[in-house]
């Protein structure tokens, strides 16, 4: 059993990370450029909209334009293509996050699709998936990407271990999955109808929980000495896996909050700087 589990610093690592896009925004603003970042936001879930703030003041803090459209929650599929649409034509804007989920009422992935792939900072395109998948993708979904980084912030390597992924969206377990196996790791995915899950997650040396389920992965589960990723953020700043008895075998685990979410929304900031340089230098 190990006992002495490496806690993931992720608000460490955001900071880090912040830190270097200091000078690429000063270095942009000496080009007149201020590096911006247009959130829609569709209806009014109290969730979501405490998500679209926090990113906002986090863009703020850091010299990033945060430019918000709230729509209301009977908008259409066209009304928001429109919006988007427009989004796209404006220089000023680099990055396009469409908060999810939409009302069920809009078709979400044509909405998603609209956002052009130059300004598609969280890789919710099909062509920005697929981009991920190749493994050259400018943008891949931000937090498959930050469990990413946080992994090569500690230099904890990823080939050739096994990587058990559980969750399969198209935001996180499936984007994560492929860039795990881009890294060279044996990947396997699992999802709602997996069987012997526990017995699955028992042979990874790298978890990733992207479930949406408090508390879903148990101590035992854990080989000793694996890697804890825990994607998961519910209700009342609870993970998706039991982090107590986790860390109890874990050689390293990621703590919820703090670990995952503010690498999550430190990478989006990156890509829309990173954005905001690629629409300079094709001005050029
Ligand atoms: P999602 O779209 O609801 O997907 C959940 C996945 O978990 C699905 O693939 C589902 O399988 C699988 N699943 C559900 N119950 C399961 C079970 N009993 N056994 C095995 N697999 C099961 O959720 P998501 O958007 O990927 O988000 C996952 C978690 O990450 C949530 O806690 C969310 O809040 C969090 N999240 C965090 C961040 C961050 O910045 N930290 C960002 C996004 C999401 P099926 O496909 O078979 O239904």
């Amino acid at each position: 059993m190990t006992t002495n589990s490496l806690i993931l610093d992720g608000a460490q690592v955001a900071d880090t990370i912040k830190e270097q896009l200091k000078a690429r925004i000063g270095r942009l603003a000496g080009q007149g450029i201020t590096a911006c970042l247009a959130t829609v936001m569709v209806g009014d879930d109290p969730a979501s909209d405490t998500y679209v703030r926090m990113k906002g003041n986090a863009c703020r803090r850091i010299g990033i334009v945060s430019k918000r459209i709230q729509l209301a929650k009977e908008t259409t599929t066209s009304e928001l293509v429109e919006v988007i649409q427009q989004l796209n034509k404006d220089p000023l804007v680099h990055g396009i996050l469409l908060q999810h989920p939409v009302p069920s009422h809009i078709d979400e992935r044509a909405a998603f699709d609209t956002i052009s792939i130059e300004k598609d900072v969280d890789g919710v395109t099909t062509m920005g998936f697929a981009q991920t998948a190749f493994g050259f993708g400018a943008f891949p979904s931000c937090t498959p990407a930050a469990i990413i980084a946080i992994l090569d912030a500690y230099n904890i390597s990823i080939e050739g271990r096994h990587a058990v992924v559980i969750g399969r969206s198209p935001i996180l377990g499936k984007p994560v999955s492929l860039m795990l196996l881009n890294r060279n790791a044996t990947v396997t995915i699992c999802h709602s109808k997996t069987q012997q899950l526990d017995q699955i997650v028992k042979s990874a040396d790298i978890v990733v929980a992207a479930v949406g389920r408090p508390k879903f992965v148990q101590g035992d589960w854990i080989k000793p000495g694996a890697v804890v990723m825990d994607a998961g953020y519910n209700k009342g700043n609870i993970g998706d896996v039991d982090y107590d008895a986790c860390m109890r075998n874990a050689s390293a685990i990621t703590p919820v909050p703090a670990g995952v979410g503010p690498v999550t929304i430190a990478t989006l900031l990156k890509h829309t700087v990173d954005a905001a340089e690629r629409a300079s230098m094709s001005n050029q």
